[in-house]
């Protein structure tokens, strides 16, 4: 019997790629170290990033380099409802927000760790006269109140601490352009598949703390989290499609493999076998992360 849960959470924008690997294994030898479940999700929410095909691209690179999900993937477009029902439950806790990205810019309160534009809080009190809303966002506490501090332990990072309201501010739940945010999204799969820990790339480091805000909001459980080292490219980006990852080469998957392990600090050199390099990678990974609750 186990209490492991994880997941790999990929947004269909392309095929699996070193990067995507490499958060790919992280979170399939964290399952498997711990004799639990794995499941995929495709985080196709913002259908507009989406490519076609790249879901069935992305499963079948994970079936060649032999990494077997369990159950289902389950689909998020498929479940806006779910995300609609959650909002519902924020009730008191959301407001509608008419300012254009323009707007958010102008004010100067400056940029979350993620890029995006913290909101000065201009529709908090409502919308000014004759104006229509855009997308919908949270309420967060005040600064200086009691609550609007998220701090967690990161299996990888270590401690972590934030202070949503100064460092991220009210952010959108209902996108302008009419899709449900991936704070929101994340958060409700995540309490739906039973998800124990998360596993991802550290990128995502910084939205962990909306999330929590978001399960502790809606009364979900907060599962454990482990956030990797992300993969940069020769300029230092992070490795993505928009900065030129290439298809992973599925005719060398011994290869890929032993290049995202060496990522992960795992060397499976000298696995002669799909069978061999999991067996090997997995016992390193079990060493190292073992799960402390
Ligand atoms: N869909 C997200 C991505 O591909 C990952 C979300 C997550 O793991 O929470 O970046």
């Amino acid at each position: 019997m186990t209490s492991y849960i994880g997941r790999f959470a990929p947004s269909p924008t392309g095929p699996l790629h070193m990067g995507s690997l490499v958060a790919a294994m992280a979170s399939y030898l964290d399952a498997k170290a711990h004799q639990g479940s794995w499941l995929v999700r495709m985080e196709d929410v913002d259908e507009a990033r989406c490519l076609p095909g790249a879901a069935e691209a992305i499963l079948h690179a994970l079936q060649a380099l032999g990494m077997d999900w369990d159950g289902e993937v389950s689909v998020q477009s498929a479940r806006t409802a779910h995300y609609a029902a959650a909002y519902d439950r924020l009730h008191g806790h959301t407001y509608p927000c008419s300012c254009s990205r323009r707007e958010i810019a102008d004010s100067r309160l400056g940029l979350a760790a993620d890029g995006s534009a913290i909101y000065p809080g201009t529709c908090r009190n409502g919308l000014a006269p004759g104006k229509a809303a855009r997308a919908l966002r949270i309420r967060l506490p005040h600064i200086g109140e009691a609550d609007q501090k998220i701090s967690f332990i990161d299996r990888w990072q270590g401690p972590v601490s934030q202070d949503l309201a100064q460092e991220a501010g009210d952010f959108v739940l209902f996108r302008a352009d009419g899709f449900w945010a991936y704070q929101l999204a994340v958060v409700v799969d995540d309490a739906q598949q039973g998800i124990t820990d998360v596993v991802r790339g550290v990128d995502l480091l910084d939205s962990t703390a909306r999330q929590i805000y978001l399960q502790r909001l809606l009364g979900l459980p907060t599962p454990g989290y482990l956030h990797v080292p992300v993969v940069r490219n020769a300029a230092g980006e992070k490795l993505s499609k928009q900065t030129g990852a290439q298809a992973l080469d599925l005719a060398q998957p011994l290869a890929s493999l032993g290049e995202a392990a060496g990522h992960l600090g795992i060397s499976v050199a000298g696995a002669a076998s799909l069978d061999a390099l999991w067996r090997s990678a997995t016992e390193q990974w079990a060493v190292r992360f073992a799960r402390r609750r």
